[in-house]
């Protein structure tokens, strides 16, 4: 069989669940020579985005360490030997200041990250309700990651202006008690559930390089694909192993893999914002650049990603501009 032409063009663009793609078609694609898959993934691109153009959002921990799940990857959890020091829930006003220098050095949306299990109905959810409403009020979007969210927790953040909620697969259904034990795979369906119910538009990927087979990221992909919305935005992570955790020691996936991943990821996706994300400062720019060939176009601009490092901005920008592309903020 062609795989390269049967496959194509398999998955549904619009929401009919009667297209579903199967794990077997996205093996298939995983199979395809590395020069017909980026043809093809390009293809899919130029569709529906320009091509050369990059897109930037900033992302700000509003919340930082001691969390209570145990995330394999995460140096946030208290489960784990030497977690990043705990911050407390930012300030509204410090929030407020970090949303004027995102948009005065050129961004239109703020992402807002907390290290929680999910937020507690109470004043931290309020406080967190009223960041979304003033990062609004300053002409920004606002995209937030809180954990698991209640329905009700979920129409209160599209009431309060929310646009997209983060809310990681991580890993395929069969993979994931491996790298979490405090919740589980359906627990991350349900909350995604309840933010496309509610109306929010959905960002959610998964963290490549944690001893996963090839059949695990296919896994990953095939529920990111058939999602009953597909997810708006699809953020592609590389391990980054940090120290203490579980997964400091992983052997580092091959960098090829990550390139294939990316260009299955489009085709199967291919109106979706796809970012290349955590583990870029471990990336050549030649590698970065087959990866935009691959079809992602997003990145998160600034030196910290959370509590991983990234490329510094003046970097990033040279480098999109090295390759002739262009560096867009969000909109
Ligand atoms: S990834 Fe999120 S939920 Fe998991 S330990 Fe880190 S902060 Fe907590």
């Amino acid at each position: 069989m062609d795989t390269a032409n049967a496959c194509f063009g398999a998955h549904p663009k619009s929401l009919d669940k009667s297209e579903s793609v199967t794990k077997r078609q996205i093996l298939d694609l995983f199979e395809i020579p590395l020069p017909d898959l980026l043809v093809q993934a390009q293809k899919a691109h130029r569709e529906h985005f320009d091509a050369r153009e990059i897109r930037a959002s900033t992302l700000v921990s509003i919340k930082t360490g001691a969390c209570t799940e145990d995330c394999a990857y995460c140096a946030q959890s208290s489960h784990h030997a030497d977690p990043v020091p705990y911050q407390p829930l930012m300030s509204v006003d410090d929030v407020l200041e970090a949303g004027r220098k995102a948009k005065a050095a050129g961004a239109t949306r703020l992402c807002m990250g907390a290290a929680w299990r999910s937020p507690r109905t109470g004043p931290q959810f309020d406080a967190v309700l009223e960041m979304v409403r003033g990062v609004k009020s300053l002409g920004l979007e606002a995209c937030m990651t809180l954990g698991m969210l209640d329905d009700e927790q979920a129409g209160r953040l599209k009431q309060a202006g929310l646009d997209y909620y983060n809310h990681n697969l991580d890993t395929s259904p069969e993979y994931y008690s491996k790298i979490i034990s405090t919740r589980t795979f359906q627990d991350r369906l349900d909350t995604i559930r309840r933010v496309q119910e509610a109306g929010i538009r959905v960002c959610s990927g998964g963290i490549l390089g944690m001893g996963e087979s090839r059949e695990d990221r296919a896994g990953l992909l095939h529920e990111l694909a058939n999602l009953p919305v597909p997810p708006e935005s699809v953020p592609i992570n590389k391990l980054m192993p940090m120290a203490g955790t579980p997964l400091s020691d992983a052997a580092p996936l091959d960098d090829l893999e990550i390139v294939r991943a990316i260009a299955v990821t489009r085709i199967l996706l291919p109106a979706t914002q796809i970012r290349l994300s955590a583990g870029r400062s471990s990336m050549s720019h030649a590698l970065q650049l087959l990866c935009f060939l691959a079809g992602a176009n997003g990145i998160f601009l600034g030196d910290q990603l959370l509590t991983a490092e990234n490329p510094s901005q003046n970097e990033d920008k040279a480098m999109i501009e090295s390759f002739g592309m262009v560096l867009r903020t969000e909109n």
